[in-house]
């Protein structure tokens, strides 16, 4: 069973062996977490993104997938690439936001990777209500069939941190 843990701080900060990117479908960077990843990790990690894009991603990487790069010069060892959905009142898109948290950790397994660090994936830019974001990101990591042993979720802020909390919580009810 995969053990859950909530931290706040900076996810370009944690020594795990994978951290996740919300990346957009460009792959070639961003604002916000992704933004910081790129910043602290250097330019190793956007050359492999480029890569990916001249051979197997030449539309980029679609919404709701994920894949795997270097981890450049930060404490962890690879970064997990996902794009998560823009929220939509309209549409109900937590499919595809379950499925970053999937795909990322079948990346992760394929990597062999046991510890991984998410953020709060569509929670930020891409506008998805945070207590709903926490909610989909928790009950998809615990339902997921993965040898990933341990998931924290790093949050930027008090808010999120207690969300993700909140969420974990009324798991164990
Ligand atoms: P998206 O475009 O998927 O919404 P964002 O990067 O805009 O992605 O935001 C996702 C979440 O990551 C937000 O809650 C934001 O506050 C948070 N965030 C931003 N920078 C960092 C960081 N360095 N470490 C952890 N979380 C971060």
């Amino acid at each position: 069973m995969t053990h859950l843990q909530t931290r706040r701080g900076d996810i370009t900060t944690v020594a795990v062996d994978a951290i996740v990117n919300a990346a957009n479908s460009s792959l070639l960077g961003g604002g916000g977490v992704d933004g910081a990843i790129h910043r602290a990790g250097g330019p190793e990690i956007l050359a492999a993104c480029r890569e990916l894009r001249a051979t197997t991603l030449p539309d980029g990487l679609p919404a709701g997938r994920a894949v795997a790069t270097t981890a450049g010069r930060l404490p962890a060892r690879w970064v997990i690439h996902t794009v998560g959905p823009v929220y939509s009142r309209a549409e109900n898109r937590s499919a595809t936001l379950a499925s970053c948290y999937r795909e990322s950790l079948r990346v992760a397994d394929d990597l062999g990777a046991r510890t991984v660090a998410f953020p709060a994936v569509s929670a930020g830019v891409y506008g998805w209500p945070m207590d709903d974001a926490a909610r989909i990101a928790v009950r998809t990591v615990v339902d997921a069939a993965t040898d990933v042993e341990t998931v924290v979720f790093v949050l930027f802020g008090d808010g999120a941190k207690a969300a993700f909390d909140q969420a974990l919580s009324e798991l164990a009810r």
